[in-house]
């Protein structure tokens, strides 16, 4: 059974692999940061269809903790699956932020680039020990990295830097028989920076060629399949799944 690490599984797009990715026979370890019940009603769901799950907690921009979180991933894969190697690592985690470039303060700066790029980085570090031959990575990336809309520009800026670390990544891991490929969404629903109201949803469905916003699940299929063997000889790319977001 191919067993992968999901970031921030315990909701939408990350919660949405999860659950797809065990209906498609991988094991899953999903972690979350604070919701440990979201992440514990994800693992019961995937448990009562059948499949096998397990939520670790997991602070990405804790970089200090991630030897003692490979060690429990370790754990995980020998108790529950009695194996030794991880097939996939989906850097999925993440928060947002609406503010002007005046008022952004250097914490929360720091912030966004800790959990999008620096975590990320050092996590694949990590678990890379880990990942067996014919492994694939997936990072999420943002349509906004393509566009320039207000208000997200250290976000978006980390978001950047993270999609061109996905094609060093893919430079350096295709030694290891190692792929990484950024899924970049546009607006999916989802909390990230707080949700939608009906006004911002109908203003993002109104910018998006096929007429609404994205569901999670939009977003799953797609990192579900360049997890999967059918993507194979995919490789270094970013790939926009946002319904034609501002085209
Ligand atoms: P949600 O806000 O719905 O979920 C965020 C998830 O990340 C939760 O599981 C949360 O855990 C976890 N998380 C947040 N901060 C941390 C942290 N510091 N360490 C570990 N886990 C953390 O977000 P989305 O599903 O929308 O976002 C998933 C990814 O997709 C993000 O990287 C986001 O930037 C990206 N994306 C989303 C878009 C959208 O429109 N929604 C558009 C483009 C990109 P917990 O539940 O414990 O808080």
């Amino acid at each position: 059974m191919n067993i992968i690490v999901i970031t921030g599984g315990s909701r939408g797009i990350g919660a949405a692999t999860a659950q797809l990715c065990a209906r498609r026979g991988m094991g899953v370890i999903l972690t979350y940061t604070s919701n440990a019940q979201a992440a514990e009603s994800v693992v019961a769901g995937i448990h009562a269809d059948g499949g096998k799950a397990v939520a670790l907690e997991l602070d990405v921009s804790d970089i200090k903790s991630f030897g003692a979180f490979t060690d429990a991933v370790r754990a995980e894969l020998q108790s529950i699956w009695q194996k030794t190697s991880l097939s996939g690592l989906v850097n999925n985690a993440g928060h947002g932020l609406f503010n002007p470039i005046e008022t952004v303060s250097e914490a929360q700066f720091d912030g966004l680039l800790n959990v999008h790029l620096k975590g990320p980085f050092f996590l694949t570090q990590a678990l890379l020990p880990l990942m067996e031959e014919g492994a694939s990575i997936v990072n999420l990336t943002s349509a906004t990295t393509r566009v320039a809309t207000a208000g997200v520009a250290p976000y978006a800026a980390s978001k950047g830097a993270l999609d061109v670390l996905t094609r060093y990544m893919a430079k350096e891991f295709g030694e290891h028989r190692i792929r990484a490929n950024a899924v970049s969404p546009g607006a999916i629903r989802t909390e990230l920076g707080g949700g939608l109201n009906d006004e911002f949803e109908a203003l993002l469905a109104s910018q998006t060629a096929l007429g609404r916003v994205g569901e999670p699940d939009d977003v799953a299929r797609v990192i579900a399949t360049l997890l999967s063997e059918d993507s194979g000889w995919i490789n270094g790319q970013s790939i926009d799944v946002s319904g034609g977001y501002i085209l």
